[in-house]
């Protein structure tokens, strides 16, 4: 594998960045997870844009120009084939001494690595996935942007280990007033009576990338996605949910708290919605060459 650092294109074992990185020392950084799909970049400027955007908020300069920065991606993709994969490109503060100010870092490093992922086996699209609402509650706005994407994910990884001691594949992350934000990696959405509804943004959800192509394509199949509080009993009563991200794509959920739902089946607006996704993933994206 070849990994991107800083301007070079290095073998796996020779890449290597500093234990004095604020990213390391602090989660001081900002990532993005981005997929390849027959051997083009889904939805290259829509991550570089986030990942621009969590960078302004942290105050963090990324050291490349926009189109510098696809470039690099682009190529680090190139010289891996990486024709169907998962990209993580992380910008961290860079080296500096001990102690939290971010003075201390006089350049931000680039990693850019592109590789494989699978994130839930086959069976879970075709059988949908057990979901628990875990105790861990979604970042609150008071404490630290839930929208940016930063490298300190442990509120999501707290989470995520609830719902994996409770033999669930994902766990629900409620917000502070105790409505429903996202899951620990993915958005969620929920179907009843042929209207779909999602958290708002300012639930605490991250906007994710995957979430906006299916409010799109939804609103294309005549179905518009309504952004709208919701709690757990909205989940609970719901004819379908389904949950969304770069890894996991559109993946079915039919099971929340013990709740069964929907017939404990993967629904048929689900599925189509599915179908579309990959239809897009497939017919899109930046060329790897
Ligand atoms: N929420 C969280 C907390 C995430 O980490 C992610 C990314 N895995 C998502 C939602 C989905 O976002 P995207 O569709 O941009 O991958």
């Amino acid at each position: 594998m070849i990994i991107y650092i800083d301007g070079e294109f290095l073998e796996e074992k020779d890449a290597k960045i500093s234990v004095l990185d604020h990213g390391y020392l602090y989660g001081d950084g900002v990532f993005e997870g981005i997929r390849t799909y027959d051997n083009r970049v889904f939805k290259l400027d829509e991550h570089l844009h986030r990942l621009y955007d969590s960078a302004k908020a942290i105050l963090l300069q990324v050291p490349l120009s926009f189109d510098e920065l696809k470039k690099a991606t682009v190529e680090t993709c190139r010289r891996n084939a990486c024709a169907n994969g998962y990209i993580r490109l992380v910008v961290s503060r860079g080296a500096g001494s001990l102690g939290l100010g971010p003075d201390r870092c006089p350049k931000a490093s680039v990693v850019i690595i592109a590789a494989n992922i699978e994130l839930y086996p086959e069976k879970y699209y075709r059988e949908g996935l057990k979901v628990i609402t875990g105790g861990t509650r979604r970042l609150s706005w008071n404490a630290f942007s839930p929208t940016v994407k930063s490298l300190n994910y442990l509120n999501n990884i707290m989470a995520k280990v609830e719902g994996m001691r409770a033999g669930a594949q994902e766990t629900l992350m409620l917000n502070e007033q105790g409505l429903v934000a996202e899951c620990s990696g993915d958005n969620i959405f929920a179907i009843k009576k042929n209207k779909i509804t999602t958290p708002p943004i300012w639930a605490g959800a991250l906007a994710g990338i995957t979430r906006d192509v299916v409010m799109k394509l939804s609103a294309e199949m005549g179905l518009p996605v309504e952004e709208t509080n919701m709690t757990r009993y909205d989940l609970y009563v719901a004819d379908e949910i389904f949950l969304t991200g770069t890894g996991a794509e559109v993946v079915p959920v039919v099971d929340l708290d013990s709740r069964v739902i929907g017939d404990g089946k993967p629904g048929p607006i689900t599925r189509k919605i599915t179908e579309r996704y990959h239809a897009i993933t497939r017919s899109e994206g930046t060329p790897i060459g």
